[in-house]
């Protein structure tokens, strides 16, 4: 009989195996395959703030392939701003992140790895874990990604999902320090390059149905990728999914965490700040998962609010919306806007809306973001 059972060994169930060890709890971690992170489903781009808290768990010079200052938005026609942030961010080695957490957390608690969770029932007061034999514990946490196993076999909301792909490849990026985000190349968010050293970059599509139409569309349309991007010698494909929406992560003695709740950035779909957030939550209330929620959703509360505001705008900007901020974007203070906390936004509205003189536009800030 185990304390507690994470399924999952993802960044999310490591470091909840980790965290809640630590506090003396009897942990069991389950993990379909050998090592998690195979095969690599991120862009690895995380704020430094966040770097800052991976630094608490892991050795960050075995993870990090490059930094990053900013960002060059380009509206579909062509046009183009180059900004710096107020976050600062790097490139990180996702599979080398997970292997270090996953082995850190294995050191800790009793981890069975191929071991695929087939189902858990909830059979009054305690779980059990079926995976093979079956296992018995007094919590469970599903930290087991989007088709989280946890989150169907116990009726937990399930939230719709996107569809993201990337490539790896030798791409001529403009500035080596800087990613490049494409509006208008997706029927939902936004296209992106992520250069990760050595003339590699990462370039991927998040969309609503379908993510490879987008990637081709940009790959070989969009008038400053397609003669910049060295498509022949692609390294790397990865698909995967993206939660729509956060969902409620707390049902009895049950508890989901990271993708498997929704926990991303509504307007990027970027996790690992938001699931290490909530693994440190996870810790600070635990037995409590009530006061664990509660915390939680105060804590990014209003980045939920304007990540939701802000990923509203992608479906009301048409192209010359995206040509006419991009035409005023370079007099905003761009250096106030933080990417892991969307209501920094705040403290630009202002200076936005009294650049815009076109009507409609402003409208459209309006009803979205406020
Ligand atoms: C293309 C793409 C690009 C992305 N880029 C970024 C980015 O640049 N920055 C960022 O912050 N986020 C990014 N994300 C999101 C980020 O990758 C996720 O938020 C993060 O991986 C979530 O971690 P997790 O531990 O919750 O789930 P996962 O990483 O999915 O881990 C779940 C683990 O559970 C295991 N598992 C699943 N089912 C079972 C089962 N039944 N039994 C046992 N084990 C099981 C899996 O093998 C896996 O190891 C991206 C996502 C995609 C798809």
């Amino acid at each position: 009989m185990f304390d507690v059972i994470v399924v999952g060994g993802g960044p999310a169930g490591s470091v909840v195996s980790l965290l809640l060890s630590e506090k003396g709890y009897k942990v069991a971690m389950f993990e379909e395959h050998q090592t998690p992170g195979f095969p690599m489903q991120c862009g690895g781009l995380i704020s430094r703030d966040c770097l800052s808290i991976l630094k608490n768990y892991i050795d960050i010079d075995k993870i990090l392939l490059n930094k990053i200052e900013g960002a060059y938005f380009f509206s579909p026609s062509g046009k183009y701003v180059k900004l710096r942030g107020k976050s600062k961010a790097v490139v990180i080695d996702r599979k080398i992140m997970d292997f270090e957490l996953f082995k850190l957390a294995s050191s800790k608690v009793r981890t069975f790895v191929k071991t695929k969770v087939s189902g858990v029932l909830d059979v009054g007061g305690e779980y059990i874990v079926k995976a093979g034999n079956s296992f018995k514990s007094n919590y469970i946490v599903g930290a087991d990604g989007p088709s989280s196993i946890v989150a169907k076999s116990l009726g937990f909301d399930r939230p719709d999902f996107l569809s993201a792909v990337q490539i790896e490849c030798c791409f001529d990026s403009l500035d080596e320090n800087f990613v490049e985000l494409y509006f208008g190349y997706s029927d939902c968010m936004f296209a992106y390059s992520i250069p990760c050293g050595d003339g590699f970059s990462r370039i991927g599509v998040i969309s609503r149905s379908n993510a490879i139409f987008w990637l081709k569309k940009l790959l070989k349309e969009h008038p400053h990728v397609s003669n910049r991007v060295k498509v022949k010698s692609f390294c790397e494909l990865n698909c995967g999914a993206i939660p729509s929406k956060l969902v409620n992560f707390v049902k009895g003695n049950a508890v989901l965490i990271g993708d498997s709740a929704g926990m991303v950035k509504p307007y990027t779909g970027g996790g690992i700040y938001y699931l290490l957030v909530a693994a440190k939550e996870l810790e600070k209330n635990f037995p409590n998962l009530d006061q664990f929620k509660k915390s939680y959703l105060r804590t990014l509360k209003l980045e939920y609010s304007f990540g939701r505001k802000i990923a509203k705008l992608y479906e009301v900007l048409g192209e010359e919306d995206y040509d006419y901020l991009i035409s005023v974007a370079n007099k905003i203070d761009s250096e106030k806007l933080h990417m892991d906390r969307p209501s920094s936004l705040v403290k630009v509205i202002p200076n936005i809306l009294k650049l815009i003189k076109n009507r409609s536009l402003s409208l459209k800030l309006i009803k979205c973001l406020l």
